[in-house]
């Protein structure tokens, strides 16, 4: 049925969205719920990943759909083809890729922040004053001060853009939002191992790629302080002009914590900002045995992070937090927009708006399924979680030392182990664990060559998987080696 050929729309009033009936939407709403706890209470029973059939692809290629279909067929439809083939980290022996691996209670509030549908964007309700208490939370863990501002994000390639927008601003001066970049005699600094966004966000600020410093790496692949000098002052010798100075708080390849104390005189020294990036890490400093590594991080003028990994919220939780709140103010607020008036009184007034703070306006309610894992778990069972990752870690680098088979590519201060089968494809071996279905790493280039990579991540990874990662490996090794 073409448009042409529809009736008219209907004008009975009474035609909303909502149901005739909320008893049967009720009803099949705890039917979904309950179908999505089964599954979440047996993901290790089923395969970690196997990928969609050609012809369950094709199944989502079909008409626009104008007219209505009915919901306990859309979520059978979704029960049967997409739930089983996703990307697998919620499964214990997920290692790919610095995933968390979501839990009962982020679901639920997942389903909260739905129902409510709050747009936070700013104006005068709760649910700013939810994303408002986190902020808090975040500036006294690290160390900020209540003065600090903090925003959630889609995740940290976000909130690093975010930090890098605020620092080029504090460096050119907040003219630079009404002519635009011109005076690019200013240089970032941060290691070779930086995450990829930290370099995308250079230009996405229009900054641009050469006006970004990657410094060698020592021996643990953190930041060597002495090539960061050198790298100083060879462009203060070109007449260039230090402005930000990125830490990285475990690397995206190796978890790698760089000495931010070290980073922070240098930055104070030079007159820089200094951002890090804590993705991976920052929430280290809840375990006991990590926090010590990551003195300094309190001395950041921002910090990213991302409660989707270690602190296992569903996607997406990316967070932002910004010591000097009027700089990051300046950097994002506009006033122009009669829309956007703040007013004195009414719904429409309200002290903290976070679309003064981020490049977003309407914005979804992420900050609820933190506020109720924090109030839930509490802190103490966050940090756990990331001792017993850590652990896992530093247990399969002894194992992986303690056979001959096996050798360790570089060393684990966190939760990453980078190995190999020696003498085989690394990368060989990964796609066959992967293809079976019950671990998944992934891999890396290290010095030139492919390592296997297990990012241990998920609070439901045990020493069984750890297991079953290093079988995985060395029967796929030697059967590479049999072949020849
Ligand atoms: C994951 C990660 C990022 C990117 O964060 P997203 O949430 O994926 O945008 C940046 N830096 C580090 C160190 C990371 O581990």
């Amino acid at each position: 049925m073409s448009q042409a050929d529809r009736k008219p729309a209907s004008l009975d009033p009474d035609a909303t969205l909502d149901p005739k009936d909320w008893g049967e939407l009720r009803a099949q709403g705890h039917r979904m719920l309950d179908d999505m706890f089964d599954n979440l209470a047996s993901v290790a029973e089923r395969p970690l990943w196997q990928a969609p059939t050609p012809d369950q692809r094709a199944r989502y290629r079909a008409e626009l759909p104008r007219g209505p279909g009915r919901l306990e067929d859309v979520h059978a439809q979704f029960m049967a083809d997409v739930a089983p083939y996703g990307s697998g980290n919620r499964h214990p022996g997920f290692m790919g890729w610095v995933q968390g691996g979501g839990t009962g209670v982020g679901m639920l509030a997942e389903m909260l922040a739905g129902g409510l549908d709050a747009n936070l964007g700013g104006r005068d309700h709760m649910p700013i004053e939810v994303e408002r208490q986190v902020a808090l939370w975040m500036a006294e863990l690290f160390g900020f001060g209540p003065e600090a501002s903090g925003l959630f994000l889609t995740g940290t390639s976000l909130a690093n853009l975010c930090a890098v927008l605020v620092a080029r601003d504090r460096a050119l001066g907040a003219d630079v939002r009404h002519t635009g970049v011109r005076d690019v005699r200013v240089v970032a600094y941060a290691s070779k191992g930086v995450h990829s966004c930290i370099v995308r966000a250079m230009d996405m600020t229009g900054l641009g790629w050469d006006r970004l410093r990657l410094v060698e790496t020592d021996a643990d692949h953190a930041i060597s302080l002495p090539a960061l000098e050198a790298a100083i002052a060879a462009d203060r010798a070109q007449g260039l002009k230090p402005f930000l100075i990125v830490g990285t708080a475990g690397s995206v390849d190796v978890g790698a914590i760089d000495d931010l104390s070290g980073l922070a005189d240098i930055a104070e020294r030079e007159g820089a900002a200094f951002h890090v990036d804590g993705a991976l890490g920052a929430l280290g400093v809840l375990a006991p045995a990590i926090a010590p590594r990551l003195a300094g991080i309190e001395r950041a003028d921002s910090l990213a992070l991302d409660f989707h990994k270690l602190a296992q919220a569903p996607y997406d939780a990316g967070f932002l937090l910004v010591r000097d709140a009027a700089a990051h103010k300046r950097t994002f607020t506009y006033s122009e927009a009669a829309y956007l008036r703040h007013a004195e009184r009414g719904l429409a007034g309200g002290e903290w708006w976070p679309c003064d703070f981020g490049p977003d306006l309407s914005r979804g309610f992420r900050a609820l399924k933190v506020w109720f894992a924090l109030k839930t778990y509490g802190l103490d069972a966050l940090g756990d979680v990331i001792g017993r990752v850590c652990k896992l870690a530093a247990d399969l680098a002894r194992r992986v030392e303690a056979s001959e088979e096996l050798e360790l590519l570089a060393p684990v201060g966190l939760n990453i182990v980078c190995f190999g089968y020696r003498g085989a494809d690394n990368a060989a071996i990964a796609a066959d664990l992967q293809e079976a279905g019950r671990v998944a790493p992934s891999t890396t280039t290290l010095n030139g060559r492919t390592a296997i990579r297990a990012a241990i991540v998920n609070h439901r990874t045990g020493p069984a998987d750890i297991e079953a990662l290093v079988e995985g490996v060395l029967a796929s090794g030697r059967a590479q080696a049999s072949r020849g």
